[in-house]
């Protein structure tokens, strides 16, 4: 095994992304399909942001009949309907910071719990450079677990951020079957808390304060002028 410090690892490059799942009204508490303390993702996912140059936003979307609803003898109840309040990002959520939004699921036929499934996704991020993946929202069970799967195997590294997602937990456990099976495919786990803006190292003597987060967001902008030009 390669003996990289967690903290130089977990430093924020240009090549990283943070990919926000699925972090809609229908899957926090009070939605149709609530996730438990789904909400309590916002409050570090938005502390994380400014850190990335790249943010991208999953949402479920579905057609009214879609095959996963119970009414066509899926698993679940209506939720996240294309156009609804319910299929909306959590208002908490700052959508300022996101580059790239991403809908998924939308056939009425086909479920997709992976935002790379039936999407252009991966495309996206390999044409803007990407290496890494972070991941958070909800659900880790589900929508988290299968995105990072699927990035793992389209050749991302890929680590989740695990203060930053919820899950559903159908079952006891469910969370922590979900972690292993990422583990197992090779998905890193950390938490936010880990996170090294882009210039700060513990060499310098540096601890991350605001100034350094605002230059690491204003860095962050930069570059994200120069992919769409
Ligand atoms: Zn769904």
């Amino acid at each position: 095994m390669e003996a990289i410090p967690l903290t130089d690892e977990m430093t924020i490059r240009n090549t990283d992304a943070l990919l926000v799942v699925d972090v809609q009204n229908d899957f926090c508490p009070g939605g149709a399909l609530a996730v438990p303390g789904g909400d309590e993702v916002v409050a570090p996912i938005n502390r994380v942001m400014p850190l990335f140059a790249l943010v991208a936003a999953t949402q479920d979307w579905h057609p009214r009949d879609h095959v996963s609803f119970a009414e066509r003898g899926g698993p679940w109840p209506v939720h996240c309907v294309a156009g609804t309040p319910g299929a909306e990002l959590h208002p908490g959520l700052n959508g300022s910071e996101i580059d790239l939004f991403v809908r998924k699921a939308t056939e009425p036929e086909v479920e997709a719990y992976s935002g790379f499934g039936g999407t252009n996704l991966a495309e996206q991020l390999r044409a803007r450079g990407v290496r890494r993946i972070f991941v958070a929202g909800l659900a880790t069970d589900y929508c988290v677990k299968q995105t990072a799967l699927d990035a793992t195997a389209a050749g991302f590294e890929v680590v989740v951020l695990t203060d930053a997602v919820r899950a559903v937990n159908v079952s006891p456990g469910d969370d922590q079957r979900a972690l292993d099976e990422m583990a197992a495919a090779g998905v890193r786990m950390a938490t936010t808390a880990d996170l090294r803006p882009p210039s700060a190292t513990p060499a310098s003597g540096n601890q991350g304060g605001g100034g350094v987060r605002t230059e690491a967001h204003s860095r962050g902008r930069e570059e994200q002028l120069k992919w769409q030009m």
